[in-house]
């Protein structure tokens, strides 16, 4: 629900599109220079980060920190300092001739948020298989979210599709649950960090079939296997499972900007080293942006950076700047 202290009729300082770790760091550094700040998030604050059940390499933690935890005291934070949260999607930005000023369109409502700057935070959306079964079991034993879904597979083997870091996090998270989880990653060794293969190699309850792909996921009304596929041997094999754990990584989703900002062929917004856009005034951080390293910790220095910029470029526009 909007807050009642926010007006469309103000033009604000910055306007930050996603709330998760980049764009809550990124709102507690412009509250912090005291730039009129809204952050808009289309579903709950948090992103990725938020359903990550422990983070162990976020620094200040020596023994971890929950993802929701994490979370829950950088919105405090940003909030205290002056941040307002509002809930709906961003459809599309559009610029006035006049004053610089740029407007924010939420849900289907004709009249915008307007603002002098704008942070882009969006993130990412969970990429899909593709495969015969995945949406039609979506929810019906097909997951995408370990921490919401791993206690209803109590007792019963699971499958986790994927090879990198959240795909390992998140497998051995339902090995508390499951009484197997195999990994099922299409390469002959995995991607994740080394320290998360060496406990999920340690974990009896793990096991993971390499060189293989899914060809379909099968069940009468809830999952109950997968047609598997051995890519080096074409091998065709059935994996009586209750459960499919998809987490094979993240795709942009960024169809609201049109092509007001330039993106990289795989659709994530090119920045230069300040959190830059191609358009001026527009700002990017965290996991929409081109870049290598896509952590908790990379996405809360490009927040800030990114407010430090946008801090700057309104400034410049208010004759302010402290140069
Ligand atoms: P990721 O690192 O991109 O890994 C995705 C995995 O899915 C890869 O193993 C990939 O295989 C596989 N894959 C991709 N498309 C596939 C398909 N169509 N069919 C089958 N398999 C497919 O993504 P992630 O694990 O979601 O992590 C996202 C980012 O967050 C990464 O940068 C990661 O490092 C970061 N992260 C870090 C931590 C941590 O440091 N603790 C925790 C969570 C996330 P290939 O290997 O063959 O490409």
């Amino acid at each position: 629900m909007d807050d009642e202290s926010i007006n469309k009729a103000e033009i604000y300082d910055v306007i930050i599109i996603g709330g998760g770790p980049a764009g809550l760091t990124a709102g507690i550094y412009t509250s912090r220079a005291r730039l009129s700040t809204i952050m808009i998030e289309k579903l709950g604050i948090g992103g990725q980060a938020v359903l990550t059940d422990k983070i162990e390499n976020y620094p200040g933690f020596k023994d971890g920190i929950y993802g929701a935890e994490l979370i829950h005291h950088m919105q405090e934070q940003a909030e205290s300092f002056g941040t307002n949260i509002v809930y709906g999607e961003v459809n599309r930005i559009e610029f006035s001739e006049e004053g610089n000023i740029k407007k924010v369109f939420v849900d289907d409502d004709t009249v915008p948020y307007q603002c002098l700057s704008i942070i882009i935070a969006a993130g990412n959306e969970q990429r899909k298989i593709g495969v015969p079964g995945e949406s039609e079991f979506t929810g019906k034993g097909v997951s995408y979210c370990a921490t919401c879904d791993g206690a209803f597979f109590r007792n019963v083997p699971v499958a986790v599709i994927g090879g990198g870091d959240v795909a390992i996090e998140e497998g051995m998270f339902l090995t508390r649950f499951a009484s197997k989880v195999y990994i099922i990653h299409r390469r002959d060794r995995l991607r994740a960090t080394k320290i998360l293969q060496e406990k999920a190699f340690k974990n009896e309850r793990i096991e993971v079939l390499y060189n293989s792909v899914v060809d379909e996921i099968y069940g009468q009304n809830m999952v109950e296997g997968i047609k598997l596929k051995n890519i080096k041997t074409g091998e065709k094999t059935d994996l009586s499972v209750n459960g499919a754990f998809v987490f094979i990584g993240y795709i942009p989703n960024l169809d609201f900007l049109g092509t007001i900002v330039k993106k990289s062929d795989d659709n994530y917004i090119i920045v230069d080293k300040e959190m830059a856009t191609s358009r001026e005034g527009i700002f990017a951080c965290g996991d929409c942006c081109k870049k290598n390293l896509k952590q908790v910790v990379t996405a809360c220095g490009d927040g800030a950076t990114a407010a430090f910029s946008a801090q700057h470029y309104v400034e410049r526009l208010k004759g302010e700047e402290y140069a």
